[in-house]
């Protein structure tokens, strides 16, 4: 991937650099955007259905046992090219950061420090009544039990209708604001408040970069749309920096 000779400058000079990424990111380490996730024994689902607290009251165990499964899968998966080139990243940008939607922790495992989760993380268990993280607990049901209260025990993500960890999205808004150059990746944009990110930052003086294969109701406000995959364009934007 080519990147602009003038692009290259902007990162070079970028104090804060503010890094937006979706499940496009993660598709190359193997596993499944949203859409592509119906396969096999979970394509009678619709994946909306199923990721919402009315169905994890209606149907505990299916949903349960459908989030088991995402999580055997990210699991056996590993960062990818693109995953690696934001740690890079970060050590070549000196304020950085880094938001993701993404539920998988696969920023966090390929070792960027501090990541903004704004959708939670997949590999985690809270109880559905107190909202605690959950560590260790007998797994003898589907779903298991809270040790401390007895409520049945969730995965610790934000599902459809939820609200976002407040904290998470102040953060991310604050850098959003405050950055010089915004990079939005691998997301449809399609997704509110995190959508929203990339318009704050235009808002607020940024150089916006989006880098997709497809087009998407953001590109037309992009600086610099760099179409393809994130494996192949972030480690190109990288080598642009550090040339
Ligand atoms: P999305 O599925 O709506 O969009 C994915 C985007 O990635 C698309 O625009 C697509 O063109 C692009 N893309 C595909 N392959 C790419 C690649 N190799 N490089 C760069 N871009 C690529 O995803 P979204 O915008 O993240 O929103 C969906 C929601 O689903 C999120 O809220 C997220 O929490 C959740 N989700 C997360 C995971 C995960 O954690 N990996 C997986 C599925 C869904």
């Amino acid at each position: 991937m080519n990147i602009p000779g003038d692009l290259a400058e902007t990162l070079r000079n970028a104090q804060r650099v503010a890094v937006l990424t979706g499940s496009g990111i993660s598709a190359e380490s193997g596993i499944p955007t949203f859409r592509e996730a119906q396969t096999g024994l979970w394509e009678r689902y619709d994946p909306q259905q199923l990721a919402t607290l009315e169905a994890f009251h209606q149907a505990p165990e299916l949903v349960w046992n459908w989030y088991e499964w995402r999580r055997e899968l990210v699991e056996r998966t590993e960062p990818n090219a693109g995953h690696l080139a934001l740690v890079e990243l970060e050590d070549l940008v000196p304020d950085f950061a880094l938001i993701t939607q993404n539920v998988d922790g696969l920023h966090g495992r390929a070792g960027n420090i501090g990541v903004i989760e704004l959708h939670g993380n997949i590999t985690r268990t809270k109880c559905s009544m107190e909202g605690e993280i959950v560590e260790e607990y007998e797994e003898d049901a589907s779903p298991p039990v809270c040790p401390n209260c007895g409520a049945p025990l969730r995965p610790d993500v934000v599902w459809f209708g939820e609200m976002l960890p407040p904290a998470a999205m102040e953060t991310a808004s604050n850098a959003a604001r405050t950055c010089d150059l915004f990079l939005s990746v691998g997301t449809s944009s399609l997704v509110y408040p995190a959508a929203g990110l990339p318009r704050e930052a235009l808002a607020s003086g940024a150089t916006l970069v989006e880098i997709n294969p497809d087009e998407t109701p953001l590109t037309a406000y992009a600086h610099y749309s760099l179409r393809g995959k994130a494996g192949d364009c972030l480690p190109s934007l990288v080598s642009a920096l550090s040339a």
